[in-house]
């Protein structure tokens, strides 16, 4: 029987549990606030700006988002985040991502303050969750690993297949799953016969941004799924996992959208409390 892991219900959770937090903190005046820096008019990234600041209204956290024009310069992007690390009423910032116009948003990324970074981007909390010391890691692997955390899943000794190497998610949930003594097998464009690598994972995690990538064929009966890719077919919005086929054999997975996509939201919230609790340790 295929469990299907209700991302938006664990996320609802999430946000409630955040919120009583929240509420805690308010009775020392503080409250949490999120700052989104959006550059440009991506309508995806407007969506998902859309989504986090709803999601922080839910949580108790009070967001704002900073609108920079499409041609903007890496500096004047700078001198903006420069300006909300100085703001003892902003706990977290995050740059959307992509920038526009083939910016790389690597030394933007590295002017937040660590200490406010809640995407977990900045080299700083990269290099600590490599060094298995996390701190403030990116939200997408983090939703995963809450979710099998929630499930009661196992991951010591767990035969773990991520298919992707981005750094927003391939990347660091390698590097969770290794915190976490699982065995981890990373795979990508270049991996020369993918369906071999995949029929190992007791945890498959897909994060390709190809539909269809995933077949049943190519999963381990009983196998868990996590299906991250965010692909539009027509007026559809799909994963890279052939949901239909691979749902029937997999121990359990995740529906795309409802799946990662709110889990991602979620610990964003979470990570925002994280960040504000210890921001403001010596007023509580
Ligand atoms: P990316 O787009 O930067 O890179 C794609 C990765 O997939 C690379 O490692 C590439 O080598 C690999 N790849 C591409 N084609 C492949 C193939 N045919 N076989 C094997 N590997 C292949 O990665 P990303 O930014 O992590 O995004 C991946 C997908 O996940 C996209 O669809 C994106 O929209 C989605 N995404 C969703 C969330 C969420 O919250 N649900 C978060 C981040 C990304």
């Amino acid at each position: 029987l295929t469990t299907i892991i209700d991302g938006k219900a664990l996320a609802g959770e999430v946000e409630a549990e955040t919120l009583e937090r929240a509420k805690k903190l308010a009775n020392k005046a503080i409250v949490p606030g999120l700052a989104t820096v959006l550059v440009g008019e991506n309508p995806a990234s407007q969506m998902y700006i859309r989504l986090k600041h709803s999601a922080c209204s839910r949580a108790g956290i009070r967001s704002e988002n900073v609108l920079l024009p499409e041609s903007s310069t890496e500096e004047e992007i700078i001198a903006k985040i420069e300006e909300l690390n100085l703001r003892e009423d902003i706990n977290g910032i995050l740059l959307q991502l992509p920038l526009p116009g083939g910016l790389n948003p690597q030394r933007a990324m590295m002017s937040i303050l660590p200490e406010k970074d809640v995407d977990g981007f900045h080299p700083r909390n990269m290099g600590a969750l490599l060094l298995g010391a996390e701190r403030l890691v990116p939200c997408t692997p983090l939703g995963i690993i809450y979710a099998l955390e929630r499930l009661d899943k196992k991951l010591e000794g767990t035969e773990v297949v991520i298919v992707g190497h981005s750094n927003v998610v391939g990347k660091p949930l390698a590097a969770m799953m290794l915190n976490r003594n699982a065995t981890v097998q990373v795979c990508h464009v270049f991996t020369r016969d993918l369906a071999e690598h995949t029929r190992d994972a007791d945890i498959l995690v897909v994060a390709a941004g190809v539909p269809g990538l995933i077949k049943k064929e190519m999963v381990r009966p009983g196998a868990y799924i996590f299906d991250v890719g965010i692909n539009r077919v027509g007026d559809k919005t799909v994963g890279d996992v052939d949901y239909e086929e691979v749902s029937q054999i997999a121990g359990a997975i995740t529906p795309v959208p409802g799946g990662v996509g709110p889990l991602t939201v979620a610990m964003l919230l979470r990570q925002t409390l994280n960040a504000t609790e210890d921001q403001t340790k010596d007023q509580q």
